[in-house]
């Protein structure tokens, strides 16, 4: 995939900078750990700095010295999960801050400017997402204004920022439906009929359970041009990830390395470990035997059990490095895999491994 700030190759997985930051990490380490785009959030960066602050800092890359790509959701997301008295309606969603309860209106107009101005290389389309369980008859209103609401953001994006070429920010199409393969079906032939630069796949990894998931990731896929990026947002843990690379998914976001991180929990080839466990003290092997990130080849898990236990920065750090590398170099592997051909035997053999915890 090839953006303003560069190319991508696909599948990759997106670190999360939800406050325009990957928690805990210098950005030159999360592009050291192979990190080719990371993900922002639209709706916490308008609140806070706010898009005056943006705007004079030249851009988000600028503010925040990452001169990779960045793709930035819509903010749907966030409006339906966390602001305060939402009122939704076909023109767009009034809602208040989580942060200091100031009231905003975001439209698809809105969030499109928003972006161009962030001047993020994948922009996302307001969409409304439903939660888990929902009835049929709700989940068609949301994805019927959706498709709505994609066809605006298409359009304003051609009119208002089309005429300058250079500015070649990509738009993608978000897919919703719920758990419903008709209304997923419908809503997905909707967008592939409007020229978007990729599709994503939204409303997934809201609580149903793992079957479900990749049953609408699949179908969904084979509606979507092969030729174009499939992004399942916020998906997920390890298994989750291989699961849709094998139904056709190129790109993924989740903010589990870094959450996990911090709470000292770390991914590792052999399953999750939790370092502040006992066995760990005086267990000086690394975290991951496989692993060649900079936690893994300088420092044992005694040590990290240590950092945590006396609540030193240093072991969320070090932590969140690790995970982050070790989700970075799954889809690393993957993409490795499918040149050669071997994908299904990588999958079998890594979740062997992994979900083999006795080991750890
Ligand atoms: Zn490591």
């Amino acid at each position: 995939m090839t953006t303003l700030h560069g190319s991508i190759d696909t599948p990759c997985f997106m670190p999360v900078g939800t406050h325009a930051t990957i928690k805990g990490l210098y950005p030159k380490d999360v592009e050291e750990a192979g990190a080719q785009i990371m993900l922002s959030n639209t709706y916490h960066l308008f609140l806070r700095p706010g898009m005056e602050v943006i705007r004079k800092a030249g851009g988000l890359h600028k503010f925040i010295s990452w001169k990779k790509p960045i793709l930035t959701d819509s903010g749907g997301y966030q409006v339906f999960s966390l602001a305060l008295l939402r009122k939704l309606n076909d023109k767009g969603v009034e809602f208040q801050s989580h942060i200091d309860g100031s009231k905003h209106l975001f439209t698809p107009e809105s969030i499109i400017d928003i972006q161009r101005d962030l001047g993020s290389d994948i922009m996302m389309p307001l969409d409304e997402c439903v939660h888990y369980p929902c009835t049929k008859d709700h989940a068609e209103v949301a994805m019927k204004r959706t498709i709505n609401w994609a066809k605006r953001s298409y359009k304003h994006k051609n009119e208002h920022h089309g005429v300058n070429p250079a500015r070649g920010q990509l738009l993608f199409g978000i897919v919703q439906g719920a758990t419903y393969e008709g209304l997923r079906n419908i809503c997905a032939k909707e967008l592939v009929d409007i020229d978007f630069d990729g599709f994503a796949i939204g409303g997934v990894s809201v609580g149903e359970p793992s079957n479900l998931i990749y049953n609408i990731l699949r179908i969904t896929a084979l509606v979507l041009p092969v030729e174009k990026p499939r992004y399942a947002m916020g998906i997920g843990y390890p298994p989750d990830i291989l699961e849709a690379i094998e139904r056709g998914i190129d790109m993924f976001d989740c903010v589990v390395p870094t959450r996990y991180g911090r709470t000292g929990t770390a991914f590792t080839s052999l399953g999750k470990v939790t370092i502040r466990n006992s066995p760990y003290t005086e267990d000086f092997r690394s975290l991951d035997a496989r692993c060649s990130c900079y936690t893994c080849s300088n420092f044992s898990r005694a040590y990290l059990r240590h950092l945590f236990n006396a609540q030193e920065m240093l072991g969320l750090t070090l932590l969140s490095l690790h995970n982050i590398y070790f989700f970075l170099d799954l889809t690393r592997k993957a993409r490795e895999a499918i040149k050669n051909n071997q994908f299904s035997e990588f999958k079998k053999e890594f979740l062997e491994n992994y979900n083999n915890s006795s080991c750890v």
